[in-house]
């Protein structure tokens, strides 16, 4: 069936499978809903600026939110303020950004701070990949507050691998400098942080029994290998996974969270 069969956001587009454990985590005594935002909660875009949330996903995740027992939250590659510009979070959604490495549990929550050795690692990084950039057209790089990333997707596929295997030569040994491959992406970091830890984070932090997480990329591994026994880990896209679900597009993803919030509504009696 296809997505468009099941305009009307009832569910029927998922496997009944999958339907079945939604019901089934929606009746846990606290809930973590932890979604990823581009590419899962946000259909894939050129421009990571114009990132947008489906309507139909972001309305859930908001009630989502609004629900007792019921934590939402982002786990992101994205800087924190870059994620918030495009996803512009509930407000009581935790957020979790540069794939673990900054975290934000409420108003008054610490800023990541580098210490002297991580802020001038993180000048080095930058001025080789700079210098890779430089000779690569149609690459560029973003910063973020514990890395640099470079990005290929606008690059034709020869200049966009001959970068990312320059710098990973350039950075892959380098003690302290930690590397994740993406779609088109090639992230450095001076923290060490994973999705994986955030959500484990994020799993002790807000006393989760159930934690619910969806993802596209590779990054998204981590988070999805971290998830345990009756939990509920979803794949966006075909590529390989370690979760137990798999749905199309991002447009799925609004089906689960719409029949998450029918669930759990009734589960919390709200
Ligand atoms: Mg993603």
């Amino acid at each position: 069936m296809t997505p468009e069969a099941s305009p009307a956001g009832d569910g029927l587009s998922l496997s009944p499978e999958l339907l079945a454990a939604v019901h089934r985590v929606a009746g846990t005594e606290q809930l973590l809903v932890a979604m990823d935002f581009d590419g899962t909660m946000a259909p894939l875009v050129d421009h990571a600026a114009d990132s947008r949330a489906l309507p139909r996903s972001a309305a859930a995740f908001a009630a989502l939110a609004e629900l007792p027992r019921t934590t939402t939250a982002l786990i992101s590659g994205r800087a924190l303020d870059s994620l918030r510009a495009v996803a512009s979070p509930p407000e009581q959604t935790l957020l979790i950004g540069s794939h673990g490495a900054e975290v934000w549990m409420g108003p008054g929550s610490a800023e990541l701070q580098l210490d002297d050795g991580q802020r001038e690692l993180l000048a080095q990084v930058r001025q080789q990949l700079a210098e890779i950039v430089d000779v690569a057209p149609g690459t560029l790089l973003e910063d973020k507050p514990a890395g640099v990333v470079l990005h290929t997707r606008l690059a034709a596929d020869d200049v966009a691998e001959d970068a990312v295997a320059a710098a990973k030569a350039a950075l892959q040994d380098r003690p302290g400098v930690f590397l994740k491959t993406g779609n088109r992406v090639l992230e450095t970091s001076v923290v060490h942080a994973s999705k994986g830890d955030g959500v484990a984070f994020l799993r002790q932090s807000t006393g989760a029994t159930v934690v619910v997480f969806a993802g596209d990329d590779t990054t998204d591994e981590d988070a999805l290998g971290s998830l345990v026994r009756g939990d509920l880990g979803v794949k966006v896209g075909l590529d390989f996974t370690r979760a137990e679900f798999r749905v199309e597009a991002p447009a799925h993803i609004s089906e689960l969270l719409e029949a998450l919030l029918r669930e759990r509504t009734i589960a919390v009696g709200a």
